[in-house]
């Protein structure tokens, strides 16, 4: 039995979902006929109160156009320093879209209002002009930690103001709606875009869809076409996104609640200086200083447990759809042992 808790991304498609993308109908995307993919882009746009939304195979591609939808070259996002944009996507935002990031130093991804009016750049010619505020949700660096929603309607504001458009990018907001009971409407009238993934807690082997109104998205499938993401009979990865809609939500809770069982061992561990606090699938946590940390990961590989590190002395867990029950009795037993 191997346990990988290396990420949310690790889970295979469930039999239920093979059939429902074996079942597919579909048809060449590229002529927009494939009617799996235009019903899950419409069933997303209407679960979060938009007029339109664009599969996309991964997140990265789906947050660069947003990024791209929402800029000019030369002009700055304002985002956290731990922000996936930011770090985990090779340099896209300056590569495809010629724009840079003023990075707010938040706490765990996450930051206030005022925070982000002190990031707009002055009027003045001089300055890079500010245009896009970026949020994520859950917090993927940041432990999978939710935003308050009071504090996301205050930094809309801002943008409101400032005529910043605001984009979301969703990867893991499926876990922010089970935890937080929030709706994807609330969400739909804050933002101008979001991004959301299917292949992460819903389980699907691959998918992102874009999210927002027409005026903005108009020109989204032309640039999704320019980073090379137009696709042809795709329905069959569409099937596995409505299924997972349909099936694998819910059911979030359940990963929840084991990483706060998890937590709570961990937290007995006198080798363990910090756990962070758990509040949707995903575990954070540091060793003592004099604890080796290749060797504490190594030592779990060695009983078949995969756990990642993060860099900066942080080690990282994520449960998730393929995580049993089993698989959860052996890794807590394991843990009283560390
Ligand atoms: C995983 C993830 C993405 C997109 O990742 P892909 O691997 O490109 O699908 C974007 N943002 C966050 C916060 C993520 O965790």
């Amino acid at each position: 039995m191997i346990i990988d808790l290396r990420s949310d991304t690790v889970t295979k498609p469930t039999k239920g979902m093979l059939e429902a993308m074996m079942e597919a109908k579909v048809g060449d995307d590229v002529f927009r006929e494939d009617n799996t993919v235009n019903e899950l882009e419409n069933r997303l746009a209407e679960m979060f109160g938009k007029s339109d939304a664009l599969f996309f195979p991964s997140g990265t591609m789906a947050n660069q156009t947003a990024i791209k939808l929402n800029t000019n070259p030369g002009e700055q996002i304002i985002c956290d320093k731990y922000a996936h944009i930011y770090n985990y996507e090779s340099g896209g935002v300056s590569f495809n879209s010629g724009v840079s990031c003023k990075l707010i130093d938040g706490n765990r991804g996450m930051f206030n209002h005022e925070q982000v009016i002190d990031a707009i750049n002055p009027e003045a010619y001089y300055y890079s002009k500010s245009s896009l505020v970026e949020i994520e949700n859950t917090t993927n660096k940041g432990g999978g930690a939710c935003w308050d929603f009071d504090e996301i309607k205050k930094i809309k504001k801002v943008c409101d103001d400032n005529q910043l458009r605001f984009h979301l990018d969703g990867a893991r907001i499926w876990n922010a709606l089970v935890t937080k009971n929030e709706c994807p409407k609330q969400y739909g009238e804050q933002f101008d875009t979001i991004s959301v993934c299917l292949s992460k807690g819903l389980g699907c082997p691959i998918g992102s869809v874009l999210i927002g109104n027409l005026d903005i998205m108009k020109d989204a499938l032309r640039i999704r076409k320019i980073f090379g993401g137009n696709m042809r009979q795709v329905g069959y990865l569409a099937a596995a996104g409505l299924y997972a809609l349909d099936n694998n939500i819910e059911r979030l809770v359940d990963d929840h609640k084991k990483a706060k069982e998890i937590g709570e061992e961990l937290k007995r561990l006198n080798k363990i200086k910090i756990v962070e606090e758990i509040e949707t699938n995903i575990i954070v946590f540091e060793l003592n200083n004099d604890v080796n940390e290749q060797q504490f990961v190594q030592n779990l590989a060695d009983k078949n447990i995969y756990i990642i590190s993060m860099g900066s002395g942080k080690l990282r867990m994520v449960t998730h759809l393929d995580y049993t029950n089993t698989m959860h009795e052996k890794l807590i037993s394991t843990i009283k042992t560390l």
